[in-house]
């Protein structure tokens, strides 16, 4: 794995492009600027590592445009230390962009294929969250309470076990509404009892699956 001046001018680019689309947060982008994507791509699928573009990862599931990981991660608002959980592990890039920020992350995967290929592939890239393998729309109930949950795939509604498993003061971001579009949603838990609701823009998402996802 060759990470070049090439690339490095690719991904600089590529910050550009997320800055143009409304991107501030600095912790972000210099993420951004940091991870590899390509390492994620096949060496003849390079011109697409660094498109703002989600891409087929096999199992019928993408890894994330990097506007849309950047945009969920501009509105976590980490700060560095904070225990994060993701739900979707996927190809791992969006764990990646966490870890570049100083967060502890716990990523929880779904399909055992896609669980077993990054668990094994992110450490060659210097990266180790704490991965799981499971339904984690009923969370990580072991690990939890958390500062911040991020959940990368789209929700029929918002899973009372995520809500619960947050940290007074936590913030979780996870898009919601029905299998061809979902709007974003922040839910910050002001107190136990009290849950201040945010909606921002539709995207569109692969289904969260599992108990409290689409079953
Ligand atoms: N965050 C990923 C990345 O950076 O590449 C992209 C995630 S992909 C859009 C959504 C992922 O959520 C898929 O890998 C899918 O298998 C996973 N998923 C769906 N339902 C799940 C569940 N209940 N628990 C954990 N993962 C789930």
């Amino acid at each position: 794995m060759i990470d070049s001046y090439k690339h490095k001018g690719m991904r600089r680019r590529l910050v550009k492009i997320l800055m143009e689309k409304g991107i501030r947060d600095k912790a972000v982008l210099n993420a951004v600027e940091k991870v590899p994507r390509h390492y994620f791509f096949d060496n003849a699928l390079l011109a697409h590592a660094y498109q703002d573009k989600a891409f087929p990862i096999g199992e019928g599931q993408t890894i994330s445009q990097p506007f849309t990981v950047a945009y969920q991660t501009e509105k976590l608002v980490i700060s560095p230390g904070d225990k994060v959980l993701e739900v979707g592990t996927g190809s791992g890039y969006q764990a990646c962009v966490l870890l570049e920020i100083g967060a502890k992350v716990y990523t929880i995967e779904y399909n055992k294929v896609l669980y077993h290929r990054t668990r094994k592939f992110l450490p060659t890239m210097g990266y180790q969250p704490h991965f799981f393998q499971g339904d984690g729309s009923k969370g990580l109930p072991r690990h939890a309470p958390f500062d911040k949950i991020i959940v990368t795939a789209g929700a029929p509604s918002i899973p009372a076990s995520l809500v619960q498993q947050l940290k007074p003061g936590g913030i979780m971001i996870i898009p919601v509404g029905d299998h061809k579009r979902q709007k974003m949603l922040r839910l910050t838990k002001v107190t136990d009892k009290k849950i201040k609701r945010e909606t921002f823009e539709y995207f569109s998402f692969v289904p969260l699956l599992g108990e409290e996802g689409w079953k």
